[in-house]
């Protein structure tokens, strides 16, 4: 058995003058603005995609996204579809999920954010783990501005 990790990160800027709502996860958060991006901005599978493309060696996000949003895609769980497929035979092990932002509160929804997760990659709910901090305020993130997301992705192949 050969394993690998990936790492991704991604962040993007509220949108104070859009009406979009904002997806985290795949999970509307009612009554929130939403974030800046020509997607429906969901930064968690973004930076999931990335640490996914980490281990492939093939972007997704980027050229790839562009032409389906101009096609009119902007759910990126359909991004997340592209970036699975370059997983060919290696499994998820584990997917670990780091949040910093001052809002929204990330742990009322923890949970539905990982089952949504497990379900959209095929794994197993536990396999999933998502950790919420304001940094203590001293980014943008934590001062309110945005949202950052790292994930760390461990795969294994069994062949
Ligand atoms: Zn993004």
């Amino acid at each position: 058995m050969k394993i690998k990790t990936g790492i991704g990160q991604d962040s993007h800027a509220f949108d104070n003058n859009g009406n979009k709502p904002l997806i985290l996860g795949g999970i509307v958060f009612d009554n929130h603005k939403g974030l800046k991006a020509n997607s429906d901005g969901d930064v968690i599978i973004h930076a999931l995609i990335n640490a996914i493309a980490s281990v492939t060696g093939k972007n997704i996000l980027g050229k790839k996204t562009d032409k389906l949003c101009k096609q009119g895609i902007t759910d990126s769980s359909e991004y997340l579809k592209l970036a699975l497929i370059d997983l060919d035979k290696w499994v998820i092990e584990h997917i670990a999920i780091a949040v910093e932002c001052l809002n929204p509160k990330i742990i009322p929804k923890k949970h539905l954010i990982e089952s949504k997760i497990a379900n959209l990659v095929n794994t197993d709910i536990n396999n999933v783990a998502i950790t919420a901090t304001t940094g203590e305020g001293l980014t943008s993130f934590g001062k309110g501005d945005g949202i950052q997301v790292f994930v760390i992705i461990t795969v294994a192949n069994y062949e």
